[in-house]
C-alpha cells in the first residue's frame, strides 16, 4: 500500500513524524507537508505564488504552501504514481462538528477524495501532543482493519481521545456535532499603536447529544464521522424551485 500524508501543523509537528512512524512499518510513505503551521486554512490553494517543493534531511518533504497545496501539488505533478490512502494529522487539537469546515487537517484529506482516492483525517481529542505515539499506534489499527472495508473512496474524520494505547477502544460512527458561535476576537495593540485583532476561540459545543464526534470523545471513544463534500441543501432546493418558478 502507498499512502500520502500530510498535515495542517507543519512538517516538524510531532503528530505528524508519529504518524509517519506508525505507517512505515505496513505502507510505503510519503510525507508532503506545510513549512509552518498553517492551521485553519481550510481547502485554500495558492494561485497568486508559485510553490516550491524542499526535501528535509529525514525524507520529508514541506511545501511553502497550504495543506491543501502539498496533497494538490503532490497529487497532480509531484508523485508518478496515484496513492492508495490518503491521510492527514495527526493534529494538534480537536476537528469536530463546525471545526471540519475550517480545518487544514480535513482540508489536506478532502483533497485526496476529491482525486478519487480513499482519505482520512486524524486529531486528537485535545491539545498538547499527550500520548501522540499512542494515538498514531491507534491510526495505524484503524487503517488496517478498516482501509478496504469500506466502498472507496471515502471521506472520514477521525478524533482520537489523548489516552495510553490500551485505553484506546473501537471506534463508533459518528455525526458531526455542531458549536455556538465562535468566541469574539482578541482586541490587542501593536507595538505602534495600532489596533490590532486576533481570532478568537471556537465557539462551545451546542449540539454534543448522542451520536456525535463530541458526544463520543466525552466518553473517551475515537470518533469517526465519514464526510461527504455536496454542500447542497436539498430540502430549500425544492422550495427555492418552487419560489423561482
Ligand atoms: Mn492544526
Amino acid at each position: 500500500m502507498r499512502i500520502l500524508i500530510s498535515n495542517d501543523d507543519g512538517y516538524l509537528a510531532p503528530g505528524i513524524n508519529a504518524l509517519a512512524e506508525a505507517l512505515a512499518p505496513i505502507a510505503d510513505i510519503v510525507v508532503v507537508a506545510p513549512d509552518s503551521n498553517r492551521s485553519g486554512a481550510s481547502n485554500s490553494l495558492s494561485l497568486d505564488r508559485p510553490l516550491s517543493v524542499q526535501r528535509a534531511a529525514n525524507g520529508f518533504y514541506f511545501v511553502n504552501g497550504t495543506p491543501t497545496d502539498c496533497v494538490h501539488v503532490a497529487l497532480t505533478g509531484m508523485l508518478d504514481y496515484k496513492p492508495d490512502l490518503v491521510v492527514s494529522g495527526i493534529n494538534n487539537g480537536p476537528n469536530m462538528g463546525d471545526d471540519t469546515l475550517y480545518s487544514g487537517t480535513v482540508a489536506a484529506a478532502t483533497e485526496g477524495y476529491l482525486f478519487g482516492i480513499p482519505a482520512i483525517a486524524f486529531s486528537q481529542g485535545a491539545h498538547g501532543w499527550e500520548h501522540i505515539e499512542d494515538a498514531a499506534r491507534h491510526a495505524r489499527d484503524i487503517i488496517q482493519r478498516y482501509y478496504e472495508t469500506l466502498p472507496a473512496p471515502y471521506l472520514l474524520n477521525v478524533n482520537i481521545p489523548n489516552r495510553p494505547y490500551d485505553q484506546l477502544t473501537a471506534p463508533v460512527a459518528t455525526r458531526l456535532g455542531r458549536r455556538h458561535q465562535a468566541e469574539p476576537v482578541i482586541r490587542a495593540q501593536d507595538p505602534r499603536g495600532k489596533e490590532i485583532f486576533w481570532i478568537g476561540p471556537p465557539g462551545a459545543t451546542k449540539d454534543a447529544g448522542e451520536g456525535t464526534d463530541f458526544f463520543a470523545c466525552a466518553q473517551g471513544r475515537t470518533s469517526i464521522t465519514p464526510l461527504q463534500i455536496d454542500l447542497t441543501h436539498k430540502t430549500q432546493l425544492d422550495a427555492l424551485a418552487k419560489a423561482l418558478a
